[in-house]
C-alpha cells in the first residue's frame, strides 16, 4: 500500500463542505458502497480515514 499514491487521490477530491448523511464512497472512483476498505492516511498534513472499493483497493496494493 502506497500512502503517497493515496495522498494524490485525496488531493484530487472535489470537497463539498455541506454536511452529508450517506454511506461510504470510494476515494478514487466515487462508487457508493456498504462495505469498503478503510485506510488511515497520515501524510502531507492529512489525518483521515479513506475508503476504497475492491477494484481501486487492488490498484493501491490491497488484496
Ligand atoms: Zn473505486
Amino acid at each position: 500500500m502506497d500512502s503517497k499514491k493515496i495522498l494524490e487521490i485525496v488531493k484530487k477530491w472535489n470537497i463539498n463542505y455541506t454536511p452529508e448523511f450517506r454511506g461510504f464512497r470510494c476515494a478514487k472512483c466515487q462508487k457508493k458502497m456498504h462495505k469498503a476498505w478503510h485506510i488511515w492516511l497520515n501524510e502531507g498534513g492529512y489525518k483521515i480515514e479513506v475508503h476504497f472499493c475492491r477494484k481501486c483497493g487492488k490498484d493501491i496494493g490491497l488484496k
